[in-house]
């Protein structure tokens, strides 16, 4: 099923006339799912054309402000609105207590039901944060100043019916006999045995990673193994290569390395430090390790 991830703040620490602070939102059938909700996340919102009232899940990377301080906002967009579901929240390490803390910083009716989820993921371990028939979403730790998890989102492989063919060779049409073909049974047909090898095909699915501030660590290339598309911070150039390991992150040539080493499709790098007014330097540095890479822009779109 295709989906579309829009980055909606591509700038570190603080929001600058070109650039706003981290959040990346993915919409897969009429669901919104927020990766890290910085301040103004909710007008960035407005501007790509997203309904606050759509979002179902958000997964928060870690607590620094300029990945979780427009959440209160938004909770409280969604409380207003007619919202008929449970709001998910996942985060790491002491998500639970910061978030009754965050509610209470700010009076208004709690209206709707929430739900926070938080995850404890082992090193190099790979942790299921969610799952159902279709997706599941994993987590990692990463190595920044305060608890840190990448994300990883992957869709599951679909069994498709080729109905062209099943018509052709079997004179079959959909309907429950070609259901039980998706579901992987064999069925008989005008006397004829039909099995799912006969008529079905596999659409693979897409997997779509968020790594955010940390520094070289092992867990990256284990959420990010085969993903079609990665996106991941890169605060730095090689020339503050000293800074980067100093205050945990990652240079642009380390998170192309890291991709690389990972097998990923796509790079995109986000999370710029305001220093760079101009990323190019960033990006002939990262195309060094990774044929396919890519700066974020504020409302950048890639379909999966
Ligand atoms: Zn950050
Ligand atoms: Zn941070």
């Amino acid at each position: 099923m295709p989906y579309t991830i829009t980055v909606l703040g591509t700038s570190s620490m603080v929001p600058t006339k070109e650039r706003n602070v981290q959040a990346i939102l993915l919409e897969r059938e009429g669901e919104l799912i927020l990766f890290d909700c910085g301040e103004g996340t909710q007008r960035q919102m407005n501007i790509a054309g997203y309904s606050r009232a759509k979002v179902r899940k958000v997964f928060l990377t870690h607590w620094h402000g300029d990945h979780v301080s427009g959440l209160i906002g938004l909770i409280q967009t969604i409380f207003n609105s007619e919202y008929q579901h449970t709001l998910h929240i996942y985060g790491p390490k002491g998500t639970k207590t910061r978030l009754e803390h965050l509610r209470k910083t700010v009076d208004f009716e709690h209206k709707v039901s929430l739900e926070v989820h938080e995850l404890h993921p082992a090193p190099e371990e790979l942790l299921v944060a969610f799952e159902n028939d279709d997706y599941k979403v994993e987590c990692t730790p990463m190595k920044h100043t305060t608890p840190t998890i990448a994300y990883s989102f992957v869709e599951k492989d679909r069994v498709r019916i080729d109905m062209e063919k099943a018509n052709k060779k079997y004179g079959l049409k959909t309907g429950p006999l070609a259901g039980k073909l998706k579901r992987g049974e064999t069925v008989t047909f005008k006397g004829k045995e039909i099995t799912p090898e006969d008529v079905c095909f596999t659409v693979k699915g897409k997997k779509f990673v968020v790594i955010p501030d940390t520094t070289l660590n092992n867990s990256v290339p284990i959420i990010a193994e085969q993903a079609d598309l990665m996106i991941c911070e890169a605060t730095y150039g090689n020339e503050h290569e000293e800074k980067a390991r100093e205050y945990k992150h990652l240079t642009a040539a380390q998170a192309s390395l890291l991709a690389q080493q990972a097998g990923v499709k796509e790079l995109i790098l986000t999370h710029f430090s305001q220093r760079y007014k101009q990323v190019d330097t960033l990006l002939d540095e990262a195309a060094v390790h990774h044929p396919k890479v890519r700066a974020a822009f504020d409302f950048m779109k890639v379909q999966l």
